[in-house]
């Protein structure tokens, strides 16, 4: 959905609350309906009342498409069934014979995707260190249509500067996307820093409550809208009007989530960062972080997604069977505080070399504090490493 009409110029939590979801015009109902109709009644031959068929569009849905546009500062919103259908409609926007630059430590499912499914398709990638941007320099070809980036990474938080990389990519005339999952657009918003599309899997701190998912691209020209509106038209791999509804609700209580998520996020990683069972913490917050100076010019906050080193898979593996607060689990971005084991989880698919080389050991633990009492959070994660 385009958000001329609806979005405005207010702060950053009103527009969480009120972009998109006026008062129902119908009934005054403030919150959008779940508005559960496959068709819609048509007024004659071509006349409509804005909704046909709700593969097309859905209110609901475009409320959510409205707010989140609204929120990333785009042009056009549009939703998909998950993080990974929207990265898939972020690829048709390509010809077979382009070639597409990608950091080489993108989200795990990401890098599954190119390399094992569109790459059959004619499209060529290369996987570059994006925290460098004369690599991205030096990897454009004629043909490069696309600059993918993810900052921070998981698990080991490694920036990328946007403002550097969108300046290649526009001497250039290419697009840039980057993936803001780990941030929220609460904490840092791409397309200020000249970033051109915008991607989330809403599955995270966007939802906020581990209960749905979901995925977003947040366009900035008109032949964005276009391509993603087709795209979801023609594939069909949109978002449910009930997942939709989900995550409008927690939209509206992101600001006040992100901000608990980044004091307790900085407490755990101080805590852990002087603890003697943890030799280091990757937290773009603490000081040690060799980005940190970064990740103050680009993110108004520095989140809650950390990793940790405890030396062994067996200490990994006592950690977190121990934990009694904390959920051992993948995912991020929810309330609840989520711990995992990065090597056999979310990077089981790399070769043991493959880890290594870009730093994840078998000591190595992700954490996404939640925002339960800190005082309760710091507690379980020293009982449990007093274990170790
Ligand atoms: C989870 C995640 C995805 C994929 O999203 P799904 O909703 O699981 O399909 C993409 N990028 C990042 C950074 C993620 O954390």
């Amino acid at each position: 959905m385009v958000s001329d009409m609806t979005t405005s110029q207010h702060g950053f939590s009103t527009r969480a609350i009120h972009d998109g979801q006026e008062p129902d015009p119908l009934t005054g109902a403030v919150n959008v309906p779940l508005y559960l109709s496959s068709t819609y009644q048509l007024q004659g031959i071509e006349k409509h009342r804005g909704w046909e068929y709700s593969r097309v569009s859905n209110p609901t849905r475009d409320a959510l498409e409205t707010s989140l546009a609204s929120l990333e500062g785009g042009a056009s919103g549009h939703v998909f069934a998950s993080g990974m259908a929207a990265i898939s409609a972020l690829v048709t926007m390509l010809n077979a014979g382009d070639h597409v630059v990608c950091g080489d430590n993108v989200y795990g499912g990401t890098t599954r995707l190119f390399s094992q499914v569109i790459v059959r398709h004619g499209i060529e990638f290369s996987w570059v260190d994006t925290s460098n941007p004369e690599n991205v320099c030096h990897a454009i070809r004629p043909t490069t249509k696309l600059v993918h980036i993810e900052t921070p990474t998981n698990p080991l938080m490694t920036l990328t500067d946007i403002r550097a990389v969108a300046a290649v990519c526009h001497e250039h005339g290419i697009d840039m996307s980057v993936d803001n999952t780990f941030m929220s657009p609460y904490f840092q918003r791409p397309i200020e820093f000249g970033a051109d599309i915008v991607m989330h899997s809403t599955t995270k701190f966007l939802n906020g409550h581990s209960d749905g998912l979901g995925g977003v691209l947040v366009g900035t020209k008109p032949e964005h809208a276009e391509t993603f509106r087709m795209v979801q038209k023609c594939t069909g791999g949109i978002l449910s009007p009930f997942e939709s509804w989900l995550i409008l609700r927690g939209v509206k209580t992101l600001a006040v989530r992100m901000r608990q998520h980044d004091a307790n996020g900085r407490a755990v990683a101080a805590f852990l960062a002087q603890h003697p069972k943890v030799s280091h913490v990757s937290y773009p917050g603490l000081e040690s972080h060799p980005q940190h100076d970064l990740a103050k010019r680009q993110m108004s906050g520095f989140g809650s997604m950390m990793s940790f080193e405890v030396g062994s898979r067996a200490n990994a593996d006592k950690l977190l069977q121990a934990v009694r607060v904390c959920t051992n689990g993948e995912s991020l971005g929810g309330v609840e505080t989520l711990i995992s084991h990065s090597a056999t989880t979310t990077h089981a698919a790399l070769s043991p070399e493959e880890r290594a080389r870009i730093g994840i050991t078998e000591g190595l633990v992700r954490i996404s504090v939640g925002i339960e009492d800190i005082d309760d959070i710091l507690a379980d994660l020293d009982q449990a490493l007093q274990q170790l």
